[in-house]
Order: structure tokens, then sequence, then C-alpha cells
């Protein structure tokens, strides 16, 4: 490529800066008339060459014949215009002419040209000695170095393509390869049993598959509910022979929630937002079902699944582990509103799907002609009830669309027609940001007119409309609004498979949203370190006051003390603070001032507290400690959290076996409890974007946009999805979107 470069450079200098510099325009006129008798100007191709490379020189100068000889040689006076009959050039003559070489500047024809350069720049005639050649002047010293550069970049491109070509011959396979494979009978034919005596599936078909799997399978069994966020950190994390690995999902795919928005109006296709699981699997050799968990018993440490068979009918069968981590996300939360059969979700592809059809089908429903005024607009009515980050995102890509791909192959009038609506509950959209940025997001919705209704509440989704309740003056006003489609995206709820998890662990779990884990993501109520919950599917119980009052009380009977009696003075009270940092990484904020808070729960100021005491003061950090937000940044840090705790444990196992330690607290003595960094939140509005980093946030225009798309590209799960990402994002800046509905 480098020696390519390096003769374009040559070739550039020498024909093409040449052929349009002051001086060298001589040179390309005596350089094109000395040609022409070989190559009729114009299509003179490079086939008609010995070679292709002089194929394009001789191109180049050929060109500047065509342009310049009429003008500039109106005769054939010049001293150096061969006259006489058109005679082909012998073949040595495109050897001896290669830019930069000796032989060309030898040549006889070289010798002529430069004979013509210097006789043009003198009066005919003159007898004076030739002055020098002036230098070539830096801009053309630039743009020859340039063309060389794209020349280059050609030759490269070119050769990476015939480099793929052959790359790509290699991946087609002739014939079948079919050997001997060793599969366990218990895989094929699996024992019944567990409580419902259901088949057993102990051993899995692929399990001697090859060295890799045959490595693992005696390895503890962990199986990994969902191909989620979580998940996939986990599986990323996970060291390749630690564990006998099973991920049971619905889904075979990994999905980029993201961007999901992007995706319902063709700015990205589906199929760049999602990743095989069984491609992510392949790097811890793990196995894969495609099936849903429906229940999990934890005495006999079974899962219980159930997958569509081949003659259609429900299956159900145990697949059990040693440990098991839960991390199914969650559902949407329909807050009992009647009618929601009307509305479109938006969680996976298959919403996606439906909505970016939807779309298309309306508008082209309101193109026809038999569409009345009234059903047109409603057709072209797009609301969008809530007004969190995915709702705001939907509604600004939406916009988008129908702002830049519309007009172009749509009757205008429809642009006209249609209405983007966004209903929100609180007072603000991006409720959960900083004020400046909800503020920032508003204004640019009030700017491209799309009408956020807040405090308003839907309280029926009709098939034509919704209805709701707005605070106007303090008072609720009942509306309604027709709608062609309705997003209903209004927080999460807990799934039916989590809901039976909690009924069956009992009072471990009092949380109606989540799953309850400890601070280590173990599952409350479940055996010590056999089940983790991590995701949106969980929630870390950060109940400090209970579990230090219950630790300080024992330790005061094992002293010989009562608790009640007990006066905790400020020293105490530090080894206290220190072991609540501990077990509770997220109170760490709130026990900065340990002195103040001190001298603040010191009702009687007495210099010590007493029992009631410190449970106020235990009692007012539970209060701070809120609830960790159901996003993707937190599932990918748990799942990354437990698959560093899993590789540790694993490490740990040996020495723990040898000295038959089983049982206890095995997580707290090899691991930290897992902790949540905020990393900043982002969300997209509609040509602009929005950062919040911590205390700082940050809105913008397109630069945003790029720095928006940035930041999801690097997160990207694969180098395929990066790829198919880049390459969506050139296809809507070339092309513009697909309004396509299939
Ligand atoms: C449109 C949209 C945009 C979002 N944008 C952002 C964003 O910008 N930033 C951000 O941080 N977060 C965002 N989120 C939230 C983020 O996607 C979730 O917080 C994250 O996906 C949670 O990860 P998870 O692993 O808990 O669950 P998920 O990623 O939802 O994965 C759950 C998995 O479990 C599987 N599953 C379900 N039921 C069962 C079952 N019974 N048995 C076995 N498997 C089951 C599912 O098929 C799926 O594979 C967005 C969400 C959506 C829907």
């Amino acid at each position: 490529m480098t020696v390519a470069a390096a003769s374009l450079t040559r070739l550039s200098r020498a024909g093409v800066a040449f052929a349009i510099s002051g001086n060298g325009f001589s040179i390309a006129r005596a350089a094109a008339l000395t040609a022409a008798p070989s190559f009729p100007v114009g299509p003179v191709s490079a086939s008609k060459t010995p070679s292709s490379f002089h194929g394009v020189y001789a191109r180049s100068f050929s060109a500047s014949a065509s342009r310049c000889a009429p003008d500039s040689f109106p005769g054939s006076s010049s001293p150096i215009v061969g006259a006489g009959p058109r005679q082909p050039l012998p073949s040595q003559f495109f050897f001896s002419r290669r830019p930069g070489s000796i032989a060309a500047k030898t040549s006889p024809v070289a010798a002529a040209i430069r004979s013509a350069s210097t006789q043009s720049d003198k009066p005919a005639g003159s007898s004076e000695p030739a002055a020098a050649p002036r230098p070539r002047r830096p801009v053309f010293a630039f743009l020859s170095r340039a063309l060389a550069w794209i020349g280059g970049s050609f030759v490269f491109i070119g050769l990476a393509i015939v480099g793929f070509f052959v790359y790509d011959s290699t991946t087609y396979k002739e014939g079948a390869e079919m050997e001997e494979i060793a599969v366990s009978n218990l895989a094929l034919d699996p024992r019944r049993g567990g409580p419902k005596n259901l088949p057993i599936y102990d051993v899995q078909i692929d399990d001697a598959d090859c060295e890799e799997r045959l490595r693992t399978k005696d390895k503890p069994k962990l199986v990994i509910l969902g191909g989620g966020w979580g998940s996939v950190a986990v599986l990323k994390e996970l060291n390749p022979d630690d564990y006998h690995v099973t991920v049971i999902s619905p889904t075979n795919y990994f999905l980029f929630t993201p961007m999901l928005p992007s995706a319902t109006v063709g700015t990205l296709e589906l199929k760049s937002l999602v990743e095989p699981i069984r491609r992510i699997i392949k790097r811890v050799n793990g196995h894969f079902l495609r099936a849903r968990a429906e229940d999990v018993d934890f005495s006999y440490k079974l899962v219980e699944v159930s997958q569509v068979d081949h003659t259609g009918k429900e299956t159900r069968f145990y697949v059990p582990y040693d440990k098991l981590v839960v991390s199914v996300g969650s559902v949407t939360n329909p807050h009992g509103v009647k009618g929601l059969e009307n509305c479109c979700f938006l969680k996976d592809i298959h919403d996606a799907r439906k909505i970016r059809n939807l779309v298309v089908q309306n508008l082209e429903l309101a193109c026809l002609p038999t569409t009345p005024d009234v059903e047109r607009r409603r057709l072209l009515s797009f609301v969008v009830s809530g007004g969190g980050p995915t709702g705001v995102e939907f509604a600004a890509e939406l916009y988008d669309m129908l702002n830049e791909d519309l007009s172009k192959h749509y009757p205008r009038l429809l642009r006209n027609e249609i209405s983007v609506h966004l209903v929100q509950s609180r007072s603000h959209i991006l409720n959960t940001y900083d004020e400046t940025v909800s503020r920032y997001a508003e204004d640019r919705f009030a700017r491209d007119q799309v009408d956020v209704l807040t405090n308003s509440r839907v309280n029926e989704v009709r098939p034509d409309r919704i209805i709701f309740t707005q605070m106007c003056d303090g008072k609720p006003v009942t509306k309604e609004l027709p709608m062609g489609l309705c997003l209903w995206s209004t927080g999460v709820s807990q799934p039916e498979f989590c809901q039976r998890l909690a009924a069956k662990l009992g009072v471990a779990q009092t949380n109606r949203h989540a799953l309850e884990t400890d601070t280590h993501l173990r599952l409350n109520g479940a055996p010590l370190g056999d089940v983790y919950a991590i995701g949106d599917c969980s929630t870390v119980q950060n109940n400090v006051a209970d579990h230090i009052v219950g630790f300080v009380r024992n330790l005061a009977w094992k002293h010989g003390k009562d608790p009640e009696t007990l006066e905790i003075h400020f020293s105490d009270w530090r080894r206290i603070a220190a072991e609540v940092k501990k077990k509770f990484p997220q109170a760490v904020a709130h026990l900065r001032r340990l002195d103040k808070l001190f001298h603040e729960f010191d009702k009687d100021h007495s210099g010590t507290l007493d029992f009631g005491e410190l449970r106020e003061l235990l009692k007012q950090i539970d209060s701070k400690l809120t609830s960790l937000p159901a996003t993707a940044q937190r599932a990918h840090q748990q799942g990354q959290y437990l698959g560093r705790k899993l590789n540790k444990m694993a490490r740990a196992a040996a020495g723990l076996h040898a000295n038959d330690i089983q049982d206890g607290d095995l997580d707290a003595a090899v691991y930290k409890a897992f902790e949540y960094h905020h990393l900043g939140s982002l969300a997209y509005i509609g040509n602009s974007a929005v950062f919040e980093l911590g205390s700082f946030s940050v809105s913008g225009g397109l630069w945003a946009v790029y720095a928006w798309r940035s930041v999801y590209f690097a997160q990207s799960v694969s180098m395929r999805t990066r790829i198919l990402l880049m390459m969506d994002w050139f296809k809507r800046g070339l092309f513009g979107r697909d309004l396509v509905s299939y």
C-alpha cells in the first residue's frame, strides 16, 4: 500500500499537478500533443495500454490534451509538436515514461517536455537561454499530495475488497461434516423426579461436543435465567472453565434496549440492536435453552421450565442448579388503566416492529382519497403516555422521522395534519433528571410543536381515543384526544415468575415491585448463597437499622450486657459506622460526618447514645437510601459484580472444600458487598441530547447527538452490532429512513 501510495504520489506530481500548474501547462500541452497520435482523445481506456498503471497515466495526459490543445495550440506550430502521420508508439515508450523514473527524465519525450516547458515562457524566436523553472506553488503541492492520498485510499479499499473476497471464499464448506458424537443417555432420556415428577435435564445433549465442553461438564452448575443486560454482564465477566453454564430465556438474543426507540421509526434496523445469545455464551462454553422459567424449587435446587414442543403443546422439565441467577427483567406497569390492549408497548423487538408498521400503515391510510379529514387527523395523532426517558425518546424519534422523511415521500398535506402528544402525570417530563435538563427538553419539544401535557393522568384508552384527567388551576378536568397510535410507557413492574417466587419466600419478600436481595445480591429467604437476583427484577434491601440493631444487640448479649441499658460512646459509634459501611456500601455517603450525627442524635447530651437513640440514627440513614434505578446501567454493574464474585468463589472453592467449609456467609468471606456507582444519565430529544453526569448536566444540539451516539456505540455488545449501527447511521444520512411496513 505504501508502495502504491508512493507511486501515486509520483504519478500525480508528474502528471496531474503538472497538467494544471503554470509551468506545467506547456508540459501538458506538449505531452498531450505528443501522445495524441497514439491515443485518441476521450475514451482512452486502460485496456489499450500494456498496463493499467500506464493506462491511468496516459489517460491523464490525453484528458489534458482534449481540454488544452485546441485553445492553447490552435495550430501545430509548436516546436515540439510531432508532425507527420500518426504512428503507434513503441511499447518501451510506456515503460520509459514512469513518472519520476530516471528513464522518464532522460527519454527524448521527457527532454521534449522539458524543452517545451522552458520555451513556452519565452517569446517566440528569442535566443535567450531558458530561465530556471519556477518552484511549484504550495497549493499545488498540497493538491497533488491530497490526490495521491485519495488514490492510495482507493488502492487500499480495492485491496481490502479483494482480501475480503479471498477470506469469504474460505468460509464456504463443501459437503457436510459427519462424525461420531458421544451423547449421554441421560441427556436423551432424562430421569424423572422433583416435586412434580418432571424430566430432569441433568446432562445436556452437547456436554460432550468438544474438549472445551468436556472440561466444564462436571463443574458446579450455574443456571442464568434471562438473556438481558444483567445476564450478559455476568457471562462477559465469568472465567471460561469455572462453571457449567446454562442460560434459559424465551428470546435467543440480547437486546440493546437504549436504542430501541430509534428502531421504531427506521433510524436503526432491528437486527443492529440484537446479538445472538449463543454467540455470547461461546466464550464460557455455555449452553442455551430457549424456554421460560416458571418456578424454582429451592430445596431440590431445580428450576421448572416450560417450552412449546414440536407438537405445539407446552412441555415442562427441570433444570438443576448449584447456583442460580435470576435476571428476568420487568414488565410494563399497567397502573390499572382500562383498555391497554389498544396501546403499543416498547419493551422488546416485536413491539418496535409493531410500532414501525403501525406508523407507516397510518401514514398510508391517511393518503387515501377515501379517508375523511377527521379520520386523517385521528390517524396522524400519535400519543405517548409517560414522560420518562423511553416516552421522550420515542416522541423525539417520531418527530424527527415525520419532519425529515415524511415531507420527501408523502403528500405535504400530511405534515400539517400530524400531531405528537406526550401525556405526563408529573409536572415535568424527564422528572428523574436535573430540573434544567427537563426544562431544556420541554423547550425543545415546544419549539418542535410536540404537545406536552403535564399533570395529566390517562384514565382509559379506547380504540380511537384516550381519555385523561388534567389538573387545571388545581381542579381535575377530563379531556380526550383522538389517536391513531398510543405508546404506553409508564414504568415497570414485576413479572409473574418473580411474583411466584416472592410468594413462595413469604415474609422474607415484602416489596411488591421487585425481588428483594441483600447487599451481596442474594435472594432474601432462599438458602444462603444459592440464588442471586439482579437487574430490573430485583431491589437491594437497605434495612440498615434492623440489621445493625440486631448486630449490636447480639454483641451486647455476647458480652453479658443488656442491650437496652447499653451506653454507646463515640469510639463505639465509629466501630458501628465502619460495620455499616462494609455491609451497606450505599450508606457511605450518609456517614461522612460521624461526629455531627453522634451529637445530633445524643438528645439528652449525655455524651453517649443509648439504644433508642442509635436506632433513630440508623433509621434516618435508612430513609435516605433510595432504591436503585431500574436501568441497564444498574443491571450491567450488578452482573459484572456477580461475575467477578463467582470467579472468586470458584477460585476459593478448593480451599473451602479442603477445610470442609460449606455453610456460612461465604460470599462475604470472599468478596465485598455490591456498591452501585451512578455514571450519569442521557436522553435523546430530537436532534439534540441531554447528559446528566452527577451534579453536572449538559444539553446541546447535533454535537450532543454525536456524543450520545458515541456512548452507545462504545457500549454496544459486539463489533458486529457496532458495525451495523454505523452502517444504519450512514444509511439514514444518505438515503433517509426506510418508510416501509412488513
Ligand atoms: C425502550 C427502552 C429504553 C431504555 N433505555 C435505557 C437507557 O437509555 N439507559 C438505561 O440505563 N436503561 C434503559 N432501559 C432500561 C433497561 O433496558 C433495563 O433496565 C435493562 O434491560 C434491565 O436489564 P435486565 O437484565 O434486568 O432485564 P432485561 O434486559 O429486560 O432482560 C430480561 C431477560 O429475561 C428474559 N426473560 C423474561 N422472562 C423470563 C422467564 N420467565 N424465564 C427466563 N427468561 C425470561 C427476557 O427474554 C430477557 O432476555 C430502557 C428500556 C427500554 C424498554
